[in-house]
């Protein structure tokens, strides 16, 4: 039986979301209708995303986000997003943004972008009690150059919002070496690193994230599984997993809900943390997601707290503001 309703309320900490890919579809809808744009190709006929698979998900992703034009675009994505996301009891969320679709990676264009995601936030944050953060993201399938550029835009703009780097898009484009000089500028600037691998590749992807980015945190990481070894050495660094179990399942990177490593990896060690990645893509949310892992692993109230504690723990955030999400969490 669903227990979706039960963990509404539950105070959660999230922290592998895509903002275009959290936005609800009748946003996206309405924005086209106001701007003529026909993408009508990419909802069912109940209104959802629908996408054949993960290479078809990334286009509808790209044809929804022809509707995001604008800083205002932007500012009212955000605040939708920060509603939708609140609602289910997430308290922290960080979100990756691509300064590649807010104005097409220039700096003066993605300033403008930026104000308004931040004005968002801070209007999320007095209107429904949620605190954000922001993850500037290299697309991997635009190539190593505009990881170049992309870095450099987190660099100038980094600071209280803009607290992390991130590497996203199809992750079988080249290898995790090609992006080096990205995360270490990334690093320098004062960043804190994260990286897209093992969604699709294997344990190697993992690895050579870990040697050749040194990230923090890996987004999704679950076929590092496949080697024992490697789980041991994750286990033991402490790198932190952004799992996203209802992506997998339905993007297929693992055959169902039962097959899902997430609580085999947490057995043995590793700090795992649960996500929705792209929510309305997948017909999740952190309720789902929670009601799934009890369903299917048993998970109770202690397993969800220890899962937002280490959440919380590799949180891109100062101090300061970990110290009062701690005790909104304390207080449940
Ligand atoms: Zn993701």
């Amino acid at each position: 039986m669903s227990r979706v309703s039960e963990f509404r309320d539950l105070p959660k900490i999230e922290l592998h979301t895509h903002l275009e890919g959290s936005a609800p579809p009748a946003f996206i809808r309405g924005l086209a209708r106001e701007k003529n744009i026909d993408i009508s190709g990419i909802f069912d006929a109940q209104g959802n995303y629908t996408f054949r698979d993960f290479d078809h998900f990334l286009k509808v992703y790209d044809a929804a986000c022809t509707t995001l034009q604008s800083p205002q675009d932007f500012h009212r994505l955000t605040l939708a997003v920060l509603e939708e996301t609140a609602s289910h009891g997430v308290i922290y969320m960080e979100s990756f943004l691509s300064p590649d679709f807010c104005g097409g990676g220039d700096l003066v264009a993605w300033r403008d972008y930026l104000a308004a995601m931040e004005a968002a936030a801070a209007e999320g944050q007095a209107k429904f009690g949620i605190t954000m953060r922001g993850i500037i993201t290299a697309i991997r399938h635009l190539g190593p150059d505009q990881s170049r550029n992309t870095a450099r835009v987190a660099a100038e703009t980094a600071g209280d919002f803009i607290t992390g780097f991130g590497l996203a898009g199809a992750e079988m484009m080249g290898r995790p070496g090609d992006y080096t000089w990205a995360f270490d500028a990334a690093r320098e600037a004062g960043l804190q690193l994260t990286a897209h691998a093992g969604e699709w590749g294997g344990p190697d992807m993992v690895a050579e994230t870990i040697r050749d980015l040194k990230v923090s945190r890996i987004g999704h990481g679950i076929n590092a599984i496949n080697d024992l070894a490697l789980v041991d050495q994750l286990a033991e660094n402490g790198t932190v997993l952004e799992v996203c179990p209802g992506s997998n399942v339905v993007l297929q990177a693992v055959t169902d809900w039962n097959a899902h490593p997430i609580a085999r990896l947490r057995d043995r060690g590793v700090k795992v943390t649960v996500s929705t990645d792209d929510p309305p893509y997948f017909l999740t949310t952190m309720s789902d997601e929670y009601d799934a892992l009890a369903r299917y692993f048993g998970w109770g109230p202690d397993d969800f707290a220890d899962l937002n504690r280490t959440a919380l723990d590799a949180a891109f955030c100062d101090a300061k503001t970990k110290a009062k999400l701690a005790t909104r969490l304390e207080q449940q």
